[in-house]
């Protein structure tokens, strides 16, 4: 089809001051269109869900009450006042575009001073952190066509949050990459449970990451487990909410046992907390 002769309208920017807070506070995810968040694209009402994109990436697009809502991830690197082009195409082909202005958010950096030379990897460890890079993408790129059941997430194990998503790291002055989860302390063997139903599509054990579960919940909703001392499941096993999949540990890189939990959402990782009950 082609998409240019479909275009029939374009759409103003989201007007978001007409949201209800109220409403607002009690959807999961908590949406904001900020770097790390999530924002909310209404697509108005149609008998069957538009398709969604941005860029290359299907979106999730999920019905409330009448109408079609897509929720777009917005990656941590977005650089704010960016407008994130969103495009929906009814099944009637119609096409329509979204402009998303990106707001902004501070996330707390924090400096590390390490021994020089402790920072760079050995050729060998850089070789199979590439490896395991482009292997973790293509699995957090994961798009299946079932939508999930609820967007709310289940916390996946007991213990104190840590508020530490988007937080930039920097070691003896380098950038690294930012935080993309939220850690949850919590001693060895603390059993880990599924936050959402959904089906394994990937476990290992990674350089930096450590021994990972992750489940896809649909639509490009994803959620990883890290640095786990035992995985629980098995690559196409289909687990429901709050059903075992592994235990707390310490592998990969990291100083003492916790969970790194993360939620990804168009092949972007967004807050966690967004999805976690208050
Ligand atoms: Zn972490």
């Amino acid at each position: 089809m082609n998409r240019r002769r479909a275009l029939l309208s374009i759409a103003p920017a989201l007007a978001f001051s007409t949201w209800l807070p109220r409403a607002w506070a009690q959807t999961i995810p908590r949406a904001s269109a900020v770097p790390g968040g999530v924002a909310r694209v209404r697509l108005g009402a149609a008998a069957a869900a538009p398709r969604a994109h941005l860029g290359n990436d299907r979106l999730l697009v999920v019905r409330e009450g009448d109408e079609w809502i897509a929720l777009v991830g917005i990656a941590l690197a977005t650089k704010v006042g960016t407008k994130l082009k969103v495009e929906a195409e009814r099944a009637s082909g119609t096409l329509e575009r979204f402009d998303i202005p990106v707001g902004p958010k501070q996330y707390a950096a924090q400096h590390l001073k390490v021994p020089p030379g402790q920072v760079d990897l050995s050729p060998e460890d850089l070789a199979r952190y590439e490896r395991e890079r482009v292997h973790l993408a293509a699995v957090l790129g994961t798009f299946s066509e079932a939508p999930p059941a609820t967007l709310a997430m289940l916390q996946p194990v007991p213990g104190t949050r840590s508020g530490t998503f988007g937080l930039r790291r920097y070691f003896n002055g380098q950038p690294r990459s930012p935080h993309s989860g939220m850690d949850i302390a919590a001693p060895t063997g603390t059993p880990v449970v599924a936050a959402n139903a959904g089906r394994v599509v990937d476990s290992g054990d990674y350089f930096f990451p450590g021994r990972t579960v992750v489940l896809d919940h649909g639509q490009g909703l994803l959620s990883l487990y890290s640095h786990l001392s035992a995985i629980e499941a098995g690559v196409g096993d289909a687990v429901t909410a709050g059903a075992p999949i592994g235990k707390v540990g310490a592998t990969g890189r990291v100083t003492g046992p916790h969970l790194h939990f993360a939620v990804y959402l168009n092949a972007v990782a967004v807050d966690p907390a967004l999805f976690l009950p208050a």
